[in-house]
């Protein structure tokens, strides 16, 4: 269920900042600073995708805008909201995490931890699509958040939907209904040696001090400890609603991105032939990583 492993990592961001990038980009392009490489990296990173999942580009000389619907990229009007894009676009928006700051502060109020959480991942979700976060960052920080109960089960709180999520055995599933505030419980408490707070590993008697757990709360114990590793070999690092949807863009291109074979400077068509050589070699097409 992770999400990140195959894609680039995402960010939001808005046409104005996306423009002002591909601007940059252009320049680069007129005054012949790219090579044909480094042109092909940028513009198969220049991709964009909008809360319809359709993909957009941005030529990046004449500034116009592009989607791909129906597999074919036709001319677009400006976009209207925020579209997510690779990290790896140049543009100059540090990514600041002040969200992070304040909602770890405001957790320690004394919310119930259900409303907290859903608090949290509603805060954090906003933050992602604002661009403050990227999708990984925004991954990280939700899945340090689950609320755990008295059977060793996890609970937390859908990105997309808002639904609760309960983690059982192997995988998240959508909860039926909440867990009671009397099932709630702190695990680190719960798992603590009493005597000489290392964590226990068993439920009998903590291998360090061995100290002996009460017989009563042992098969509780049992519960929690095997709660615990399920979710730790199969649920810690994912969430039950992916931040981002894979990463997938189309493969072509509606330009051509061209290098010259003397200089290697990069080009966007349709000039035939290289501004800076003499004489001026034809321009070749340039591979990119997608082909
Ligand atoms: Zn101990
Ligand atoms: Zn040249």
């Amino acid at each position: 269920m992770t999400t990140t492993n195959s894609s680039p990592d995402l960010v939001m961001r808005s046409p104005d900042q996306i423009e002002r990038a591909m601007a940059d980009v252009g320049y680069s392009i007129v005054i012949g600073r790219l090579s044909g490489d480094e042109l092909g990296v940028l513009v198969e990173d220049a991709r964009f995708r909008d809360d319809l999942s359709r993909y957009w580009t941005l030529h990046p000389i004449d500034g116009a805008w592009s989607y791909y619907v129906d597999g074919v990229w036709s001319p677009a009007p400006r976009p209207t909201g925020m579209l997510e894009t690779p990290v790896t676009l140049p543009v100059m928006t540090p990514l600041i995490s002040r969200d992070e700051s304040s909602i770890e502060q405001s957790t320690s109020g004394a919310r119930a931890p259900l409303e907290a959480l859903r608090w949290i991942v509603q805060g954090t979700r906003n933050a992602y699509l604002q661009g403050s976060i990227t999708a990984e960052q925004t991954r990280m920080l939700i899945s340090q958040y689950v609320i755990t109960d008295r059977h060793g089960r996890y609970w937390t709180v859908g990105f997309r939907s808002g639904g609760l999520h309960v983690f059982s055995e192997t995988e998240w599933r959508a909860a039926q209904a909440p867990p009671s505030p009397e099932e709630i419980v702190d695990l680190i408490l719960q798992i603590t040696c009493p005597n000489c707070r290392d964590i226990l590993l068993s439920s009998s008697k903590c291998t360090h001090c061995q100290y002996e757990t009460s017989p009563e709360g042992r098969q509780g114990l049992e519960d929690l400890l095997v709660g615990l590793s399920a979710y730790l070999s199969h649920g810690a690092d994912a969430l039950p609603e992916p931040v981002a949807d894979p990463w997938r863009p189309p493969e072509n291109f509606p330009y051509m991105i061209l290098a010259c074979p003397e200089c290697g400077r990069g080009d966007i068509g349709p000039l035939p032939a290289c501004r800076f050589c003499d004489p001026s070699p034809q321009l070749q097409p340039v591979m990119l990583r997608s082909q």
